[in-house]
């Protein structure tokens, strides 16, 4: 997989080896490192034993780097983005849902779906229209 995972604030690289890195903190406070596969539709997520959030809980996603928020609050506070460019260079948008539990990534270009994974991400059409489901 040589998709490259951005930061949309910074610009960072945020993939390292077959992870992506984000720093994160649960509504209650608790902060952590997530590893997140760049797998579209993968939800393994690696993170330490100590950290753990519940089901259903909000966990705000940001940048190692730069530590900008990623949440698009502007369309939805529970919904969170990052920039993918692909082997020939094309620039997406990745959003995906800061609610624990929640399986929904959509691949957004021109504002348009290309393709969504998960089976949450239905709920999220309205936003952007529908696209191909895998
Ligand atoms: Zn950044």
């Amino acid at each position: 997989m040589k998709n490259r995972f951005i930061c949309p604030k910074c610009r960072s690289d945020l993939k390292i080896g077959d992870h992506i890195i984000f720093s994160t903190q649960t509504e209650r406070g608790l902060r952590g490192v997530l590893l997140i596969s760049p797998e579209l539709g993968n939800y393994t997520i690696i993170h330490d034993d100590k950290f753990n959030f519940m089901e259903g809980e909000h966990v705000d996603f940001s940048c190692p780097l730069c530590h900008e928020n990623l949440s698009i609050e502007d369309i939805d506070k529970d919904l969170a983005e990052v920039i993918m460019i692909d082997e020939k260079n094309e620039e997406y948008k990745i959003i995906f849902s800061e609610i624990a539990g929640k399986r929904c990534t959509m691949k957004i270009k021109d504002d348009k779906i290309i393709e969504s994974f998960g089976e949450d991400a239905d709920g999220f059409t309205n936003y952007w229209g529908s696209g191909p489901k895998y």
